[in-house]
């Protein structure tokens, strides 16, 4: 059967293949494939049209809703202006109207003007510089042929890029480690520039050319080079993004990698080279002549074809695609072997560990162990290791701050899951001791894989629903029985892949494996067994299955990162509304689509809000539909990462009820960790939005989540500012209602009496969101709407009110 292949949605188009400069680490010149030697310098018209018409093509079959584009070299600049704005120009005029372009160019900023700024603002080119630190450090590669130094020339290109009217289009730097250069100086170097994202990246090196090792440096120098700088940047509160970093940390609880250096993504990236021919990624050309080879080419082969390529297909087929040892290596899940070309060897190809192998480890252990997730060296003991120390420090008072006006970045949202994390093992650890049990397989499991393979451990407990076990036990259900503790153990004994198994009762034919998936075995007791290349299922009739039915299935967002779709895990229902069965195929369809839209919109709607969205929002959890269409969504205290929604009619109210959700999602962690309001509070308060009173802390939850959608609404009003027609007329009622309900919710709570000092604060970081919105100006008309809606629900409320 032909693969249904996985949507290419990143591309390289090399504009023109020669470089002014001659760095001595560079893939394209001075490594193995020396194909450039008979490919055009500077891409064709011709090539270009075709190529924009195969990308849209793309776009509309899979319903993408961005596309990543690299204009990339040699050096693109020396492509000139004019052939620039004729790419960007074809791009964006082939894709559909619902598929946004994110259009970048990687330079190494020698040639970088006013002029090339301008261009590239009006046709919205986001740019990359590559430099590798203080002049001592790029000075030693990044040279011209004559030797002379370029650095002074990148400073150039990025005082361009920091200045106010172009500082939008600055997307970051790109810095070559080299362990022979001072980290210290080179982390403050790049800081110094103000750079909105560094990419670190290993020199390209492989098994036949092995990178540069320095006998005083130890066994791991990369990764003492990469923890130095880790250190600095935590200590400076993470002031830009370094996606090696937050792969890692997200990797570790779970979630997916944001580069394909790390983690078990599938690849999506596909390469256009000036001759029109279609290329695998780039740093294979690292490896041998003619590596990147696909024999595939923009005018006779879609990117269909391309993506079915056994190469690229190579770089998706997560776990299953790495070598032996790397399955059975205990950081895999955040490593993923590396990239893929710094596994090659001639013997053997590809089906090797990383030439990086042990400082990817060890680069990984020492994040874990600074923090990132719960230590990974940790000696043995129950799960519920570390939970007291991470439940008492998680925030600090700037990241509660940050919180109570609404939003919370990437580190907050990060800070939140470690403490739920231990929230999760403290609980299962408690509903274990309450169960009597003593001693038993399972829990003799997990403890052993606690210490031994943690974040094998860790990636299973963060799953939203590993907590619903524990919650229903210690809630006096004991009817929800010992099962799903077993089916966690089995689930991380995959993931750890040591060979360790343990039984797990089956019911209603299917055995559920947290955060993989499912297998169809008749009832009665199975035994999971985790290998180092898969797994193994012993039924009860004896027959063995080594593949899920039903494996869990992610949507890949813009920006690299994923979100699982949950409809398989029987704890699932945890949310307020009945949740929907197994997606079929059509309906996965219309969800992925729909959550790419949401996810572009939320960016561009809610961007103080997608960051946090991204770094904490794991699942969601399909619910059934609402009544008469009733838009359905639901966040659940005990799932921490979960939403439930039933899919609504349209990706913005999809973008509205993430937003929303993932602002109880917030809070919940919040009070798990910090008394906002005096519990023994027992009196009931009507939100201005509802007919029916609530404890404070509905109040305080409903107040918290309409900081959101006034923002959402907010934002819409202010982009349709002079604009008329029916989408700008709802924009400004919804914006002139919700800022007006969430203004007096907050007065609401804040005289409520029942706060403590840290919920006064609280309160009073999201007044300060929600009042500049009351200054906004909004036409008459618009506000008289807004305030017919409140009398009416008012009147509501009052009516309720007596009736009680
Ligand atoms: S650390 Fe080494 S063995 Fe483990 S996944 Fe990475 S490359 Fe493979």
């Amino acid at each position: 059967m032909t693969r249904i292949p996985v949507p290419l949605t990143q591309f390289v188009v090399k504009m023109h293949s020669r470089c002014d400069l001659a760095c001595d680490h560079c893939y394209v010149y001075e490594h193995a494939d020396s194909s450039w030697r008979s490919r055009p310098k500077v891409i064709g018209d011709g090539i270009l049209a075709k190529a924009a018409e195969r990308i849209g093509e793309h776009a509309v079959a899979h319903r993408l809703s961005t596309v990543r584009v690299v204009l990339h070299g040699g050096e693109p600049l020396l492509a000139g202006p004019g052939r620039l704005r004729r790419a960007a120009e074809a791009l964006r005029s082939a894709l559909p109207p619902e598929c946004a372009l994110d259009l970048r160019i990687h330079t190494n900023g020698v040639l970088l003007s006013r002029a090339f700024c301008a261009l590239f603002a009006e046709l919205d080119v986001k740019v990359g510089i590559s430099l590798d630190g203080d002049r001592a450090a790029n000075d030693r590669h990044r040279r011209f042929a004559d030797g002379r130094s370029s650095h002074p020339q990148v400073l150039r290109a990025v005082g361009l890029l920091n200045e106010p009217e172009y500082r939008h289009l600055f997307a970051g730097l790109l810095c070559t480690v080299d362990i022979e250069n001072d980290p210290v100086a080179v982390y403050r170097a790049l800081a110094e520039l103000r750079p909105p994202a560094v990419d670190l990246l290993l020199p390209h090196a492989t098994w036949e050319a092995p990178p540069k090792r320095l006998p005083a440096r130890g066994e791991a120098p990369y990764a003492d080079w990469l923890l130095t700088v880790h250190g600095l940047w935590e200590a400076d509160g993470r002031p830009f993004a370094v996606r090696t970093f937050e792969s890692v940390h997200r990797t570790l609880r779970g979630l997916s990698s944001l580069t394909e250096s790390l983690g078990l993504e599938p690849s999506d990236l596909a390469v256009l080279e000036t001759d029109g021919t279609f290329e695998q990624a780039d740093s294979l050309k690292t490896a041998y002549d003619g590596a990147p080879v696909t024999g595939m080419n923009v005018f006779a082969h879609s990117l269909d074809d391309l993506a079915r390529h056994p190469g690229i297909a190579a770089r998706q087929s997560g776990l299953a695609g790495l070598s032996a040892a790397c399955r059975a290596c205990p950081v895999v899940r955040s490593c993923g072997g590396g990239l893929y070309a710094h596994r090659y060897r001639a013997d053997t190809g590809f089906d090797n560990p990383s030439v990086y192998c042990g400082d990817l480890m060890t680069l990984i252990n020492g994040i874990a162990g600074a923090g990132g997730s719960a230590p990974a060296a940790e000696p043995a003991a129950a799960p519920a290791r570390g939970g007291e120390a991470l439940l008492t420090a998680a925030l600090a008072p700037a990241q509660l701050d940050e919180l109570a006006r609404g939003y919370g970045s990437a580190a907050t949202v990060a800070a939140l899951g470690n403490s739920q994390l231990a929230l999760t093992r403290a609980m299962l650890a408690a509903a274990w001791d309450a169960s009597g049990q003593g001693r038993a397989e399972a829990w003799e499991l997990l403890s052993e894989l606690d210490g031994a393979a943690a974040p094998a451990v860790d990636a299973v407990l963060a799953h939203p629903y590993a907590r619903a076990w524990a919650a229903r036990r210690l809630a006096g259900d004991l009817a929800v029985g010992l099962g799903p503790l077993a089916a966690l153990a089995a689930a991380a004994a995959v993931r750890a892949g040591r060979g360790d198994a343990v039984a797990v009762p089956v019911r209603g034919g299917w055995l559920h494996l947290p955060t993989l998936g499912r297998v169809a075995v008749p009832d009665g007791e199975a035994v999971v067994t985790g290998r180092a290349d898969g797994f193994e299922v012993r039924a009860a009739d004896g027959s063995v299955r080594t593949a899920l039915d039903q494996p869990l299935r992610r949507v890949r967002l813009a920006g690299g990162w994923t979100v699982a779709l949950e409809d398989l895990d029987p704890l699932r229902d945890s949310h307020d509304h009945p949740v929907a069965e197994r997606l079929p195929e059509a309906e996965l369809l219309n969800w992925t689509g729909a959550l790419r839209e949401a996810w572009e919109l939320l960016g561009r709607d809610l961007p103080g809000y997608a960051e946090g969205i991204r770094a904490g929002l794991g699942t969601v959890t399909p619910l059934r539909p609402g009544p008469a269409g009733r838009d359905v969504s639901s966040a659940a205290r005990q799932a921490y990462g979960a939403v439930g929604i039933a899919r609504p009619a349209t990706a913005p109210t999809l973008a509205l009820l993430l937003a929303h959700e993932f602002q109880h999602v917030k809070l919940g962690a919040v009070l798990d960790l910090h008394d906002l309001y005096d519990r023994a509070d027992d009196r009931l308060y009507f939100a201005p939005w509802r007919p029916d009173p609530r404890p404070l802390e509905g109040l305080l939850q409903g107040t918290y989540a309409h900081l959101a959608v006034t923002e959402y609404w907010g934002t819409r009003t202010v982009a349709y500012d002079g604009l008329a027609g029916e989408a700008a007329e709802r924009a400004r009622a919804q914006f002139g209602l919700w800022r007006r309900y969430t203004a007096e919710a907050v007065e609401r709570l804040a005289g409520s009496g029942a706060l403590t000092g840290l919920g006064a604060r609280f309160a009073e970081g999201m007044w300060e969101s929600v009042e500049p919105w009351l200054a906004v100006p909004l036409p008459v008309a618009a506000e008289r709407d807004a305030e017919r809606a409140r009398r009416e629900r008012d009147e509501r409320s009052r009516l309720r009110s007596v009736e009680a």
